[in-house]
């Protein structure tokens, strides 16, 4: 088999990592791809957005299947494009990728199946209507970008004040891009977060291993929001009668919901939650896997995923050959100096060897590239230090060993990823 795979980080180096394992892999190939991934997957030099470039690499290549990570090609319809040429593809079509695409679509989506998720107010295309409209408002409120804003889009807004800053930038200096230029309100919900991944061939589907992952920067959830500063795994995140729930009231009626309203979807759907007092309710849809749950998820693996992606792709998905390692698996990402602000770059980075070498330890690329024989930082998040153990102790040990092995200038990370499964276990029972 050869497989094309789309993206450049984290996620998609623990992709190309799992389907090399596969006795039925021939080729890889990661556009854009990132020095790290180098060794394991041909890197081509396409941006994953490119969609025509990526339709004409395949259109040369052939290969047998196409794994899109992140979300700005499916948003730009690379499934369709491949659809309309028969050419086997993970990833669910334009329209549906709007649940991601579209905070407005996916809120009136919600509305109409009657899904659990946070009340939306109203929706704005200026923010001096916005800001007027907020003077009115109890606190918080939350603040998102219609549109793809690369992860900066949502505030939850304490006053007025840090509102009309958010617009300012979001509409007014455009710091967000387009996505941007419509703004919905929606009440603030309290609670515990949690994400719930699955896989559909748009007939069945399958949960992925729970994952749970730290957004803010420092130990505590401290400091600002970031793409993701690790994550772990293990069964005991989502105890039988959480899971029950949430499928009953939030996973089924949404996958039945696209059935009913004429978009059928295929690929990875991410659907986040908040665990409220009165249920969980959706805050998010992502069209995607997430990263750094992606590193964790694979870890856990213990199957042929390019078997069950080509399942996926040509609609035969049968869940039960899922099955996951018992115990628990984490990622810790080693970010540049500076993350999530501006990060410096092009420091070299040492003990990768050493790392490498520490039981069940993985050492996953993000913002790498190769300096001749050095590899040297390219990016904020630039290491995914990944492993799988029996128990959630040894493997944050085996991760934590290996990230100490590892420095470049600058370099930090969380030292307490894996530690509050006990406020989520309280949540949600
Ligand atoms: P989203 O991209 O919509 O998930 O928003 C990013 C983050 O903002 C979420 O992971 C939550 O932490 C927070 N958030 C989004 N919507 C709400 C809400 N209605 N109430 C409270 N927090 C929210």
């Amino acid at each position: 088999m050869n497989v094309l795979v789309v993206g450049g980080g984290g996620r998609e180096h623990a992709l190309v990592w799992k389907l090399r394992q596969s006795p039925r892999m021939e080729k890889i190939w990661c556009a854009p791809g990132n020095g790290g991934i180098a060794p394991d997957a041909e890197c081509v030099e396409i941006d994953a957005g490119n969609v025509a470039g990526l339709v004409a690499f395949a259109e040369k290549n052939l290969p047998d299947l196409t794994v899109v990570g992140p979300e700005l090609p499916l948003v730009n319809g690379i499934a369709d494009a491949f659809h309309a040429r028969h050419w086997a593809i993970v990833g669910p079509s334009k329209q549906a990728a709007q649940l991601e695409g579209s905070k407005i679509f996916a809120k009136q989506f919600l509305r109409r199946q009657g899904i659990p998720t946070a009340r939306m107010l109203e929706t704005f295309d200026s923010a001096e209507q916005a800001a007027s409209a907020l003077r009115s408002a109890a606190w918080p409120v939350v603040l998102k970008a219609d549109g793809l804003c690369g992860g900066k889009g949502v505030l939850v807004a304490q006053n007025l004040e840090e509102a009309c800053d958010f617009l300012e930038r979001a509409m007014v200096k455009n710091e967000f891009g387009a996505g941007a230029k419509r703004i919905l309100l929606e009440e603030a919900l309290e609670g515990e977060e949690l994400s719930f991944i699955l896989v559909t061939d748009g007939k069945g589907y399958a949960p992925l291993a729970p994952t749970r992952d730290h957004k803010r920067v420092f130990d505590g959830n401290r400091g600002p929001n970031t793409g993701g500063m690790g994550a772990y795994s293990t069964d005991e995140l989502l105890p039988q009668p959480l899971r029950k729930t949430l499928v009953s009231t939030i996973v089924e009626p949404t996958l039945r919901g696209l059935a009913s309203d004429g978009i059928p979807y295929q690929g990875f759907l991410y659907i986040g939650v908040m665990l409220t007092k009165t249920g969980p309710k959706v805050l998010e849809f992502n069209c995607r896997l997430g990263d750094p749950e992606t590193q964790a998820i694979v870890a856990r693996m213990d199957f042929d995923l390019a078997e069950v992606l080509a399942d996926v792709a040509a609609g035969s998905l049968e869940p039960a050959k899922l099955r996951w390692k018992k115990g628990a698996s984490a990622c810790l990402v080693l970010a540049s100096g500076g993350y999530p602000g501006k990060s410096v770059v092009g420091k070299q980075i040492d003990g990768l060897t050493a790392a490498k070498q520490i039981t069940g330890v993985t050492v996953l690329h993000a913002g790498t590239k190769r300096r001749g024989e050095a590899m040297v930082t390219s990016g904020g998040r630039v290491l995914s230090v990944t492993a799988a153990a029996p128990s959630l102790e040894g493997t944050l040990q085996s991760v934590y060993q290996a990230a100490a092995k590892i420095r470049f200038e600058g370099m930090h990370y969380r030292r307490d990823v894996g530690r509050q499964i006990d406020s989520l276990k309280a949540a949600g029972n």
